[in-house]
């Protein structure tokens, strides 16, 4: 039978992801800081535990999905933290959001105590598969792409050492349909970046874009198709519109509650400043979107799914 696997932060994708694990029959001994986020899995027959050194006693295997970075220096190197009991040869797999420069300060940390640590990132959540199944669904091909989006809902990008890839793919796949190796530790924090950064811009192109076009006195939903069949078509565009009444199955279509929070797109193109500035890169798009999505969490968007820039951009309508 299969060993304990430790899964340490059960929110949003945490609680989901633990629960894919034990659906593929591996135990789960897991631990949050909020007791309440762990009553579910707990009923679904996970052990849990006070805290991540308990998680890191009785298993060599640990998935975080935490906040932020401090939550994650936290998790493993506080008074309670991982690496007070970790196992020689464990794997420790970190899929929060991180700053990749902190990615590499636990595997350093981690490989002092003669263990393994791996970046891997996940993209995805309940929209992208609502995407999925829509796009199967118009192109015809609902068994293929159904069975994709249900078995597996996320991309993991994973960052570490290549031989010991194998091992972190076992577990990941259960949660996840596509699962790629980027290179070095912090690589996978690097991929989810550059994705999050190209995906806040594109989503303040297409607000901005369909806002004037409604302006100009263009039907949203008509903007909507020609751009769709042109070559300002985006993901945003085509398959996340910002504009309510464009799409079903959107945030956009249900107030901008549900899917990725304004706060958190701020907290990613935080830190793709921080790793440009690390690197002298310019990113002058990704710089002016930062400063967009704070704006729009000082102004109560913070909760709201980050499409909702496109009202964000309509303020004015209200003066
Ligand atoms: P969340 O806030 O819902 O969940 C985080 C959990 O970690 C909470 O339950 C919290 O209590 C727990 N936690 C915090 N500090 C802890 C500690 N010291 N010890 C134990 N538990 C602790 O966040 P989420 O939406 O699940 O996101 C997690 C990560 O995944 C973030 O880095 C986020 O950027 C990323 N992400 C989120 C989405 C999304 O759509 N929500 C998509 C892709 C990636």
């Amino acid at each position: 039978s299969k060993t304990q696997v430790g899964f340490i932060g059960l929110g949003n994708m945490g609680n989901p992801m633990a629960k894919n694990l034990l659906k593929h029959g591996y135990p789960v001994i897991a631990t949050d800081v909020f007791p309440e986020s762990c009553k579910e899995l707990q009923e679904l027959g996970a052990q849990i535990v006070d805290n991540p050194a308990e998680v890191a006693d009785k298993a060599d295997r640990i998935v975080t999905m935490l906040p932020s970075s401090p939550n994650v220096i936290d998790v493993y190197t506080g008074a309670n933290g991982i690496l007070k009991k970790v196992k020689k040869g464990s794997l420790l797999i970190d899929s929060s959001t991180i700053d990749p420069a902190v990615s590499k300060e636990m595997a350093l940390a981690v490989e002092k105590m003669g263990a393994v640590f791996m970046d891997a990132p996940v993209s995805g959540g309940r929209y992208a598969i609502l995407a999925v199944f829509r796009r199967a669904h118009l192109n015809g091909q609902e068994d293929a792409s159904v069975g994709a989006a249900t078995s597996g809902k996320l991309t993991f990008m994973v960052g570490g050492v290549e031989e010991e890839f194998t091992a972190a793919q076992e577990l990941l796949s259960c949660m996840g349909a596509n699962v790629v190796y980027c290179g070095a530790v912090g690589t996978g924090q690097a991929a989810k970046i550059c994705n999050n950064m190209l995906l806040a811009i594109g989503m303040i192109g297409t607000s901005e874009t369909m806002n004037l076009g409604i302006r100009l006195g263009l039907d949203p939903k008509l903007l909507a198709k020609i751009l769709n069949m042109s070559s300002g078509r985006c993901w945003s565009s085509d398959t996340y519109n910002p504009v309510p009444g464009v799409m079903e199955g959107v945030p956009s279509g249900n107030n901008y509650q549900g899917g990725f929070g304004t706060q958190l797109m701020a907290k990613d193109l935080g830190l793709a400043q921080a790793t440009a500035t690390n690197t002298k890169t310019p990113v002058p798009l990704g710089s002016l979107a930062h400063q967009i999505y704070r704006m729009m969490c000082a102004r109560g968007y913070a909760g709201k799914d980050f499409s909702s820039v496109f009202m964000f951009l309509r303020e004015d309508e209200k003066e």
